[in-house]
């Protein structure tokens, strides 16, 4: 296609404004016809890029750590000061009770799998298969009940409910996505809450695509548990948490078995500590807590920007794919749901793969094509396409910018219309 409408190499200034800066934002990249451009990076639902901020308080800490809650050192007792400080901030980033406790992580899929083991043996967990794989695969299968995916907000509830109504006795856990890591889109979540309430259910937020773009407050939402990961909230890898409710969790055993999460060992028997130490053995990871706490810090402070920053771009780019013949876009609970910067679309004619490997090689613009770790969901989704059985997914982020949103809207356009 003609390349007329690809941008220039310009700069563009992100973390002007009300917006915080990201590390990297100004990256160059080549094209197929050798030119370069500006990365258009579409991508923010898999991995956010790092904040500035997030980069100033990891190398601040860098020269000078040393061990946690092990060593009575000053570097020591400095570390350990940071690594409960990065634990307080992610306590206060999601509104937890004074009560809640905060389980550092690899990441999402660590907290999940962390929650499944502390999970009583005779628990019920009731979840939807349009889950991300990491919410839908740790729980004991047995003991699992798996809703189809819902066809409307009210029906997600309704659907919860009868579970819940059928589900054998004893303790019952109720997993729910935030946003789909898939279409974007919000689901009901404090409405899934109080119907798990009444119930004497317990409520497992995923919120590895809701907490970098909306407010989450366990105390308002009144769910028990919300994990979350530091590399899609601008923090680097390696870091997430589990934050929440303590009781199944002093009661599970340990995560790791190790140092770190005994109180005593001896002949006799060993006594695991209670609280977070219980489950994160082994020398922690300060350096990623920290940064996760600054990713917090600073979407706590810019988050009324961000979120008006994207909404704006993702109406934007919503209403300029709409406008593209031979484009279907996909949701779960139709068009006019709530939704993160994400959208799902296929190209009549193309191939996913195609499409996302022409975005770019020739427009410098960076997209997921697949089914995104959500299989039965992608499934779901395009069960009445003849045509495709992946799909291409766009997501923005506050690095994203109007040019951005319009050279894709553009590169589709001429994909869809001219071809490759
Ligand atoms: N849950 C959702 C909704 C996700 O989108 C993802 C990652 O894409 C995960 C869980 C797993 O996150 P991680 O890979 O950081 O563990």
């Amino acid at each position: 296609p003609s390349h007329s409408t690809v941008a220039r190499p310009t700069i563009a200034r992100r973390g002007t404004g009300n917006l915080p800066a990201t590390v990297g934002a100004e990256l160059l990249v080549p094209l197929a016809d050798g030119r370069v451009t500006d990365y258009a990076n579409f991508d923010h639902g898999a991995s956010a890029p790092c904040l500035e901020s997030v980069r100033a308080a990891v190398e601040a800490a860098l020269p000078s750590y040393a061990s946690v809650h092990r060593g009575n050192g000053y570097a020591s007792r400095i570390t350990t000061q940071w690594y409960e400080r990065a634990r307080a901030e992610v306590h206060a980033f999601v509104g937890a009770r004074a009560d809640d406790q905060v389980i550092f992580t690899r990441q999402t899929t660590d907290a999940l799998n962390l929650l499944a083991r502390a999970v009583p043996a005779d628990a019920t967990v009731i979840v939807f298969e349009s889950e991300h794989h990491a919410a839908l695969l740790p729980w004991p299968a047995e003991r699992t009940i798996r809703l189809a995916a819902p066809s409307s907000a009210t029906q997600a509830v309704t659907a919860v409910a009868d579970a819940l109504r059928t589900a054998p006795e004893g303790p019952r856990l109720v997993v729910v996505t935030g946003a789909s890591n898939v279409t974007g889109e919000i689901f009901p979540i404090a409405e899934i809450a109080a119907v798990a309430k009444a119930h004497a259910a317990r409520v497992c937020l995923d919120a590895a695509q809701l907490a970098p773009h909306r407010l989450v407050d366990i105390a308002e939402l009144e769910v028990d548990w919300v994990a979350l990961s530091g590399h899609k909230l601008y923090a680097p890898y390696g870091t997430g948490a589990l934050i929440g409710r303590a009781d199944w969790l002093n009661t599970a055993d340990p995560y790791l078995y190790g140092g770190g999460a005994t109180e005593t060992v001896s002949a006799e028997g060993t006594v695991w500590n209670q609280g977070p130490a219980r489950h994160e053995g082994g020398s922690p990871n300060v350096i990623g807590a920290i940064a996760l706490a600054a990713a917090c810090a600073a979407i706590t402070k810019h988050r009324e920007a961000i979120e008006q920053h994207e909404r704006s771009l993702l109406a934007r780019l919503r209403t300029g794919l709409a406008q593209v013949p031979g484009v279907a876009t996909y949701s779960i609970f139709g068009e006019e749901a709530d939704r993160v910067g994400t959208v799902c679309f296929t190209v009549d004619g193309l191939n996913s793969t195609v499409v996302s490997a022409a975005l770019s090689a020739e427009y410098g613009i960076g997209v997921r094509d697949g089914k995104f770790c959500a299989h039965p969901l992608v499934g779901h989704l395009l069960a009445d396409s003849a045509e495709h059985a992946t799909a291409v997914r766009a997501s923005l982020g506050l690095g994203t910018t109007r040019e951005h949103v319009d050279r894709l809207v553009n590169a589709i356009r001429t994909l869809a219309t001219v071809g490759l």
